[in-house]
């Protein structure tokens, strides 16, 4: 009897709740800090409790997890808590393509696989005294968003960085990243390719809401620059959206595209949930700034099925249970070996 599990944290209750509703058993590897929260779940049949997550690459842990038969679900806390090393290291099947996972931690590799999949993407500065003009400077890793700036000169720069400094969140210039600032309204457009059946699937479309760049709009500009603070990016929850529908067939075009270029560059390919996060401008031409190979947290707002996933079924189906669904056609069709790696 399989069993499904996934790390205590970001999308865990949507895809255990998924897992169980497709007739799975359920496991945790849950911080001993969150047990509380984690016993009021029903769905969560075991709890794997651990003082930091880096121990499921322990044999207390691995033990556990093959001889409950074990798929791991992979989310962003594992990305961002996990050197791609140690990911690719588990010795536990990985839901989709762990591989993939490294070319979402590393910016050189994130940008080329964008650009094989023909997206438009916000031209990179690779040195600050190339600004000239609105740019966003990124800290490496998955940080979430957290002490990412906007600068217009290196001057600009220089002086944000510095505070970042300061703040111990950074060394240098080698741990931030320049883009050029896409303007227009963004949109994080989930999607799910099967390897089963060989189809992509738009499953929805969220909007991030941060901190503190999204409260600004709450304080009259001339006010905005006696905040002595740079405002972050920092995700504390998602919305939803709905887009016009005259923009779906690109939607498409544009999972396809990576799709084919993933099968290309890191086999086996994007299998499962990714995203594609970016802005439309007021001709409705989206920029892609970045992407997220697995699943991500927008799709928690959808654990009764999505304006889109409503049209590809007839029940409720979160992304979730679209992941738990796909092991079970697998495991039906003995072909367990495409979805995992
Ligand atoms: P990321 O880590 O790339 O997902 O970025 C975190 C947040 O920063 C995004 O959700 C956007 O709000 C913002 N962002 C990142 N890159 C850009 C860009 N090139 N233009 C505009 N906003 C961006």
């Amino acid at each position: 009897m399989t069993s499904i599990v996934t790390l205590g944290s970001h999308c865990a209750l949507q895809v255990l709740k998924g897992a169980k509703d497709e007739g799975f058993t359920t496991l945790l590897v849950c911080e001993k800090k969150r047990e509380k929260l984690y016993r009021r779940f029903s769905f969560i049949d075991e709890l794997i409790l651990v003082d930091s997550f880096k121990e499921i690459l322990e044999q207390r842990c691995i033990s556990k997890l093959e001889e409950k038969k074990s798929v791991i679900i992979p989310h962003g806390t594992l990305i961002s808590q996990m050197e791609p090393s140690e990911i690719e290291s588990i010795k536990i099947p990985i839901f989709g393509n762990k591989w993939i996972l490294r070319w979402e931690s590393d910016r050189k590799m994130k940008e080329k696989l964008m650009l094989e999949s023909r997206l438009d993407i916000p031209k990179s500065v690779s040195n600050p005294k190339e600004i000239n003009g609105l740019v966003i400077a990124k800290r490496n890793g998955a940080a979430g968003g957290k002490g990412y700036f906007l600068a217009t000169s290196e001057k600009d720069y220089k002086r944000k960085r510095d505070m970042l400094i300061d703040q111990g969140l950074i060394n240098g210039d080698n741990d931030l990243y320049l883009q050029e600032y896409a303007f227009g309204v963004s949109a994080y457009l989930q999607y799910f390719h099967s390897p089963v059946s060989d189809n992509l699937e738009f499953f929805g479309v969220d909007r991030r809401y941060e901190s503190d760049i999204d409260g600004l709009g709450r304080i009259p500009a001339p006010q905005q620059t006696d905040i002595n603070k740079i405002p972050s990016f920092n995700v504390v929850g998602n919305s939803p959206l709905v887009l016009r529908e005259s923009l779906l067939d690109e939607v498409y075009s544009m999972g396809e595209r990576f799709v084919e270029a993933a099968k290309r560059l890191v086999p086996p390919g994007m299998n499962g949930p990714f995203c594609l996060e970016g802005v439309y401008d007021e001709n409705s031409k989206f920029t892609t700034f970045e992407f997220s190979a697995r699943i991500v947290a927008g799709t928690n707002l959808y654990i009764d099925g999505s304006p889109y996933s409503g049209f590809l079924y007839d029940e409720p189906m979160s992304m979730g249970r679209r992941i738990a669904r796909e092991i079970k056609i697998a495991k039906k069709e003995n072909q367990l070996s495409r979805i995992i790696t």
